[in-house]
């Protein structure tokens, strides 16, 4: 019974889960690991229980952005992994691929195969209990994307997040990310414009250092939502840079005040 098999590989593939987003960009450095620590924990300051799954094997970075580096993910008898709680009300989670790695070079020089079945073990191995998973995915289309992709095949996935900056050749990118998104059949949420502006902390002057407007212009031309501007904040950068939770520590800010709105978009 296809039915029965269907709703059986759901539960099988990421028990615990109400929602997933992806988060994707089409290539490295635009912020999107950035922008997936801030949905999540938007969605953690709304009162959702959050998971949070890296799979960015280019650079692993949430855990440090989210002050947990290091450390250990214990296994259950069963051999399930047990997500990192980053707050002790454990509302927000996390399962990195640098949890499991002894050097921080390790999974670079790790073949196609190896890759695979780590990224599957991380899609399939963890107990989350949690209404929202955020995926950071591996930027680009590359091999670990689709490999990604194609193990999130009969996950419930609510849609994907893409992310750019503004110039026309982040923009490029994405447009790439979008067809795949399309071929694959992921609903696309929406895009998010980072690092568009920089608000001058002493006049308050917003100076447009990376071109402006492009992932809206892209957003319009692929007929998809456009989810908001992130200006260059050297405040969030530092929160990323120090493990500290930004959207918590400084809720009313303008930033803040986007993320809330996007998670309402969505
Ligand atoms: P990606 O996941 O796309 O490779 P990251 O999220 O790691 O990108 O971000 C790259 C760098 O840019 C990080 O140092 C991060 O702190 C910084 N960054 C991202 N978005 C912003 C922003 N809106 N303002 C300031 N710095 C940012």
């Amino acid at each position: 019974n296809p039915t029965w098999a269907k709703s059986f590989l759901k539960q099988a593939v990421l028990a615990g889960v109400g929602q997933t987003i992806l988060v994707l960009s089409g290539k490295g450095g635009v912020g999107k690991s950035t922008a997936a620590v801030q949905l999540a924990a938007t969605l953690r300051a709304q009162g959702r229980r959050v998971g949070l799954l890296d799979v960015d094997l280019c650079g692993p970075s949430i855990p440090r952005m989210l002050g947990v580096e290091g450390k250990d993910v214990l296994t259950t008898p069963e051999g399930k992994w047990v997500p990192v709680s980053v707050d002790e009300e454990e509302r927000l989670k996390v399962i990195s691929i640098a949890f499991f790695l002894d050097s921080k070079n390790d999974a670079i020089i790790w073949r196609g195969p190896k890759k695979n079945a780590m990224i599957k073990q991380l899609l399939t191995s963890v107990l989350w209990d949690v209404d929202y998973l955020i995926i950071d995915t591996p930027p680009g289309t590359s091999d670990e994307h689709i490999s990604v992709m194609e193990n999130i095949k009969g996950v419930p996935v609510m849609g994907a997040v893409l992310v750019t900056t503004p110039q026309m050749v982040a923009v490029d990118d994405v447009t790439r990310e979008l067809t795949f998104c399309r071929r694959t059949g992921i609903t696309i949420l929406g895009i998010i414009e980072n690092m568009s502006g920089f608000v001058c902390p002493t006049c308050s002057e917003c100076s447009n250092i990376l071109a402006s407007g492009g992932g809206q212009q892209l957003a319009e031309k692929a007929g998809v939502a456009f989810l908001g501007r992130i200006p260059i904040d050297p405040t969030l950068s530092r929160c990323a840079e120090e493990g500290l939770n930004y959207i918590d520590k400084f809720s009313s800010s303008p930033i803040s005040q986007i993320y809330h709105s996007i998670i309402h978009k969505l």
